[in-house]
Parts: C-alpha cells; structure tokens; sequence
C-alpha cells in the first residue's frame, strides 16, 4: 500500500478550513477574494458569540445587550439545526443595503472573516465574496522572482 497515496487521498476528503491549518509546503493560505453584492443574507441569518459561546437563548442575548448596546440592533428570529437563536438586523434595508453604515459594529466590518471559515462557517449562496485556500499573489512574486534569480 503507497502511504502517501493513502494520506493524499484521506486529505481530500477534509475541508479546506482544516487542510489550512497543516503544514503546507506549497504556502497556500486561505485568502478573501470578491465584493459585497449587497443580498443582505448574512444581515439577517446571523448567530452571535458571547464569553466564547454561540447564544443558545434570550436569557444569553440580554445578557449581552447589557454588556454592549451596539447589540440592540439584532432580534432573534428562530434557531438553527445547532440550536442557537438566528437573528437579523433592524437596520437592513429593502435593496440589501445597511441603514447605519457609518456606524455598523466590527463584526459587520469585518465580513466575512477566515475564522468564520476556520470554525466551520460557511459563506451565504448569493454572497460576493469567496474564501479558499490557494497562494496568495504576494508569495507566488516571489516564488517568481526566486526562480528568475537563480
Ligand atoms: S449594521 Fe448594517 S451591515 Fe451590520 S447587520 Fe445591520 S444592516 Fe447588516
Ligand atoms: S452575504 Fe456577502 S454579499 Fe451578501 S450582504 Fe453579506 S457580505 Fe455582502
């Protein structure tokens, strides 16, 4: 049996997110590509973090609210497969645009994160953007001007 066959095929079968954080001696990386296109799915399918956990109840949420009122923007509308409340934002508007964009919080800046993707995130079907593993522009240079020099 050829061991390294065995691995490669046992590798493919994983996700991008988990090969992403072996060693990796082509240096991919997961890197960010594409825009907002403004559909607003990730304004109103949102799960929420607080003190490291996903908020699982009301209880959690005011809790939150509390310790931060930028959180006062969301309300709950369900839960998901996993349990965890689904909220949505008061500020999304009709044509998928954010009403409070001067002011909109870091989470919402900072859309969509590799650590969302690290944790086992996945990206909406209509959004813009994309997150995959491959060489970043930077590293291929300079593999390019590595390999002009020698
Ligand atoms: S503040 Fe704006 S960007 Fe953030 S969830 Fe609300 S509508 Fe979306
Ligand atoms: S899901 Fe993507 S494209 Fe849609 S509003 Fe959010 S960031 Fe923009």
């Amino acid at each position: 049996m050829n061991l390294n066959l065995t691995i490669q095929k046992f590798l493919k079968k994983w996700p991008d997110w988990f090969r992403s954080l072996l060693p990796d001696r082509y240096k991919r990386e997961l890197v960010r590509t594409g825009s907002c296109v403004r559909c607003g799915s990730c304004c109103r399918d949102i799960n929420l973090r607080y003190q490291s956990r996903w908020i699982k109840d009301e209880v959690e949420f005011i809790d939150m609210k509390g310790d931060d009122q930028e959180y006062l923007r969301f309300q709950s509308s369900g839960k998901d497969h996993y349990g965890h409340l689904i909220f949505q934002c008061r500020y999304l508007l009709e044509n998928g645009s954010c009403g409070d964009y001067q002011n909109r919080p870091d989470i919402c800046r900072s859309y969509p994160t590799k650590s969302l993707m690290l944790s086992g995130g996945t990206l909406p079907p209509s959004c813009g953007y994309q997150i995959s593993l491959t060489i970043p522009f930077d590293k291929r240079l300079e593999h390019a001007i590595e390999k002009q020099d020698k």
